[in-house]
């Protein structure tokens, strides 16, 4: 069977804004090609990221995968079913959104359900820190949510987008520069 390969959709895809559909184990069968595919999108070497959820490669199911090379976790079917504690900034990125940063206020504890890769469900999972901050991103993802909807002010979303815009053109200018430098005279 040749292997599944995915890629990041663009970040002005509407699939973006689209909610996904669960993932049945009946009819879509084993998810574990799906997941390696994903793992390979998020550990990119171009854009390593830490969580990744399937609409972000244009996979409509809710599937949300975090962590590290050591460390994987994935979610069947996530549902969240408690938040707890004080909404908190965080500093964001998202591979959607490539050099995009915004502070994005969310809750620093939850409580999740979810399916693991064999089927089998996960009644309750506590997470907390860098981990409820990347599974509640990634969350988002799955309702069609992304992190510019969740920033507190449209002020502050500008602002970003401008500082990434003026990157984008500083760079833009420097390797026109080096282009100069480097053609043969
Ligand atoms: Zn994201």
């Amino acid at each position: 069977m040749e292997e599944l390969t995915l890629q990041l959709i663009p970040e002005n895809d509407p699939k973006l804004k689209e909610p996904c559909e669960p993932w049945d184990f009946k009819l879509d069968g084993d998810p574990t090609e799906l997941i390696k595919a994903m793992t390979k999108v998020m550990f990119n070497p171009n854009h390593p990221g830490i969580g990744l959820a399937a609409p972000q490669c244009g996979v409509m199911k809710n599937i949300l995968i975090m962590g590290t090379d050591e460390k994987l976790m994935a979610f069947i079917n996530p549902q969240v079913d408690e938040l707890k504690g004080e909404k908190e900034l965080f500093l964001e990125g998202c591979l959607s959104y490539p050099d995009l940063w915004l502070h994005v206020p969310r809750q620093p504890e939850c409580v999740v359900s979810y399916q693991q890769i064999d089927g089998e469900v996960i009644k309750e999972k506590h997470l907390e820190g860098i981990q409820a901050r990347v599974f509640l991103h990634e969350y988002d993802h799955l309702l069609g949510v992304t992190f510019e909807e969740r920033v507190q002010s449209k002020l502050s979303l500008e602002l970003a987008k401008k500082r990434r815009a003026k990157k984008k053109r500083q760079v833009a200018k420097m390797a026109k520069r080096l282009s100069k430098v480097s053609s043969p005279t």
